[in-house]
């Protein structure tokens, strides 16, 4: 019965759209549910009651962190939106009037973490093309760092741009194949003859990656965007950069049997984003992975790369490449605010 509770006597769905059903809302400039926040931000939260719930009879209070996040215009209703005082964890409780709370079930609740707002500088390379021009505008890549930067926010990173626009006037740069390979001469030569920005983020656009096959990588050293790349691929790649690793819901997409992660969403498979149990009932973890921004693929009819942006606090569960390697294991993946080693920058 996760997902349900008793409410005035009716089974009311409180589709708790905890750290789970995270709503991802960029466009309007913000997200709901996230993991975490920059001191100074202010992040939005809600849960999903039945239409028969008066929003007065929503209250919500912190109950951890209380100096770390303030609530700003009211503590009632569906949605409630707090400012970010101090770094730290918080935790936000609902509590709704009527509501029936058995054991084990607890009040629906949102953790999370207030992080130092930090700017990142950017350092922007862009390979020309054999007609001369860039291979990428430079007038499009504060739009791409602004996208990018919606969905960092949830780690408190902001890219800034720094210096020129560097174009880099080499074709031979322009297509690059194998990067998963360390002895890799060209795409070696490319990161390392540039390699001088100190702790900045050297960002690198050329023209395909793997064929077309791949929209951007990391490596210590920068990282590579391609043409079909975009704000998405760039959060992602940086995110990679501070220690995070990709998370598959498939073991082999080219295998007879792909092997997709089975089962349903629960506490073990998300042990730090444990919700109160409130989660979409029959939720899989398969349809759990695309909604995080290191989903590393897409397969067969799953929603595209660019839809999951959900950071979550700890790991989560799925096919991930043991060791760095190609080689998948099923495991606990470190593709949250838990698995952050460092700041991005260039090494
Ligand atoms: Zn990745």
């Amino acid at each position: 019965m996760r997902g349900f509770a008793r409410f005035r006597g009716a089974a009311v769905f409180l589709a708790l759209a905890a750290n789970i059903a995270f709503r991802a809302d960029v466009t309007a400039g913000h997200m709901f549910n996230p993991s975490g926040l920059p001191l100074g931000g202010t992040g939005r939260f809600k849960i999903e009651v039945s239409s028969n719930v008066p929003g007065d009879d929503i209250e919500w209070t912190i109950t951890e962190g209380a100096d770390c996040v303030a609530f700003v215009g009211g503590n009632t209703g569906p949605e409630v939106a707090v400012t970010a005082t101090a770094t730290g964890d918080f935790r936000l409780e609902a509590n709704i009037r009527g509501l029936v709370i058995t054991s084990p079930r607890v009040l629906p609740f949102f953790t999370g973490a207030v992080y130092p707002a930090v700017n990142v500088p950017v350092t922007v390379w862009i390979v020309k093309k054999g007609d001369g021009l860039p291979v990428r505008e430079p007038s499009t890549i504060s739009g791409l760092l602004a996208d990018a930067n919606k969905i960092l926010w949830q780690r408190g990173l902001t890219l800034v741009r720094t210096g020129p626009y560097y174009l880099i006037n080499n074709t031979n740069l322009l297509d690059h194949t194998d990067v998963l390979n360390p002895a890799n001469v060209k795409l070696t030569a490319m990161l390392d003859a540039t390699n001088s920005m100190g702790n900045a983020v050297e960002l690198y656009f050329v023209r395909t990656l793997e064929g077309g096959a791949a929209k951007g990588l990391c490596w210590p050293e920068g990282i590579v965007i391609a043409a079909n790349g975009d704000g998405h691929t760039i959060a992602h790649e940086v995110m990679h950069d501070c220690g995070l690793e990709d998370i598959y819901t498939v073991e082999n997409p080219n295998g007879a049997d792909p092997n997709p992660v089975s089962g349903p969403v629960s506490a073990e498979r998300i042990p730090a984003d444990w919700g109160g149990g409130y989660y979409p009932p029959g939720l899989a973890q398969r349809e759990l992975i695309p909604r995080l921004l290191m989903r590393g693929e897409c397969f067969g009819p799953e929603p595209e790369l660019s839809k999951g942006i959900y950071l979550p606090r700890g790991t989560v569960y799925g096919w991930r490449n043991a060791g760095g390697g190609t080689v998948r294991t099923l495991g606990n993946a470190g593709v949250g605010q838990s698995a952050v080693q460092r700041n991005p920058g260039s090494y």
